[in-house]
């Protein structure tokens, strides 16, 4: 614990020289940005970021083939899957709903001069949603492997760990070799996790001394907002459920966590942060690992509380810009879209952005006014990344405190709280 409240410490503080260094450098000296980011701080975020990627296909992999085995039997997958699915679903849904209450009270489109005359963006098209839900079994696995697609990864581990399950003694010798991979990947976490202090400093100062302070003066209300419901959800809506669901301490919960928030702010990606989201749930938050094995990633993938609060804010924002007021039907097909919009964005930089053209196109909003959003959205996109994970790390500390009560009923599980 010692060493983790260290490496805690360590990339907070990296966290804020990076923030310094990046607005002193985009302020004082750009010129000496030019040179010193495409040759240190490039290089060294990257490095790091492709350190933990480079972990994250394995490890879930791995880590899901053996939390669905370890549970044993198919009903208890069933029930910890509901209870996981419907903590998504229902946070989602309050973040959304939240992020538009402050979007009508800050009116953040309703003052300033926006140009929507130069606006340009180009939306791709979303797929259909039947598509989408048949899209989860994968054709081919060692494809959905190679292209890094999660959900299908998922799939395919669920149904392999649930084959383990039932074969049992028969297919020991895999489960062992699962098992030992397991072991490996969790020990490179941890040794990446010691260049993390490094690794995040660079990528914030590159971030920011690219990004630099004008944007944000004009779009100081949106961001407000934005940032504003983040931290509302955060402390009530995680900090509320964890204490009263989960039985834990809100501060003993975020300051636990705070290694893996900060991982994620400075990489601006659920899916690259998980490795570490998981080893810091299990460990600093005591999360059985068979729980924190099926929450984390399928949470990583789907759930994306901080996503959805941009988009919700970002619709009422584009709403008032360009002067259409939306109806109490439009505002609840806002609801839906940005639920399905945050489950089917992607947990890498930026993809949240891209899925608001969905929620817009939904209620006849343009979608140029991404346009006017998307200078602003670096830092926005670190902070909800942020939040995207602490949310699947409160599932986790629910789902096994409520698992506890099973527990006697489960010897052979594993599940040791
Ligand atoms: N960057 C976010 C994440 O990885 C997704 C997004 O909102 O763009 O969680």
């Amino acid at each position: 614990m010692a060493k983790n409240n260290n490496l805690t410490k360590k990339i907070i503080i990296a966290l804020i020289l990076g923030l310094l260094v990046g607005f002193a450098l985009n302020f004082f000296a750009p010129g000496l940005f030019g040179i010193i980011d495409p040759y240190v701080l490039y290089p060294l975020g990257q490095l790091f970021l492709k350190l933990i990627k480079m972990l994250v296909v394995p490890l879930v992999f791995v880590s899901i083939v053996l939390g669905v085995a370890g549970l044993g039997d198919p009903k208890k997958l069933g029930r910890i899957g509901t209870k996981t699915i419907s903590y998504f679903l229902v946070t989602t849904t309050v973040a959304i709903v939240l992020a538009m209450a402050v979007g009508y009270m800050m009116k953040p489109g309703v003052n300033g001069t926006f140009d929507t005359e130069g606006a340009s963006y180009e939306a791709a098209e979303a797929p259909p949603v039947i598509d989408t839900l048949l899209n989860i079994i994968p054709t081919n696995p060692i494809e959905s492997m190679t292209s890094g697609n999660m959900l299908q990864i998922i799939a395919f581990a669920v149904f392999i760990g649930l084959a383990l399950a039932v074969l049992g003694e028969k297919t020991s010798g895999v489960y062992k070799i699962v098992e030992q991979t397991n072991e490996i990947m969790m020990y490179l976490v941890n040794l990446v996790m010691k260049v993390a202090p490094y690794g995040a400093f660079a990528l914030i100062a590159s971030a920011i001394g690219k990004q630099g302070w004008d944007a944000f003066k004009v779009m100081g209300m949106y961001f407000t907002a934005v940032m504003l419901t983040l931290l509302i959800h955060t402390v009530v809506t995680y900090g509320g459920t964890v204490s009263l669901l989960g039985k834990m301490n809100p501060i003993k919960f975020f300051k636990g966590f705070a290694p893996a928030m900060s991982v994620a702010f400075s990489t601006s990606s659920s899916s690259a942060t998980l490795p570490v989201s998981m080893d810091t749930a299990q460990k600093n938050l005591n999360v059985p690992k068979q729980v924190s094995s099926f929450v984390q990633p399928l949470g990583a993938t789907i759930n994306m509380d901080g996503t959805a609060i941009m988009q919700g804010v970002a619709t009422i924002f584009i709403a008032q810009v360009y002067g259409v007021d939306l109806s109490m039907s439009q505002l609840l097909m806002v609801v839906l879209t940005a639920v399905l919009a945050s489950i089917g964005t992607a947990g890498v930089p930026g993809v949240g952005l891209i899925m608001l053209a969905m929620v817009l196109k939904s209620v006849n909003l343009p979608v140029e006014g991404i346009a006017l959003i998307i200078g602003i959205d670096r830092l926005l996109d670190m902070t909800r990344t942020a939040v995207n994970i602490t949310g699947d790390a409160a599932c986790a500390v629910i789902v096994a405190e409520s698992e506890k009560k099973h527990v006697s009923s489960n010897q052979n599980s594993g599940l040791s709280v």
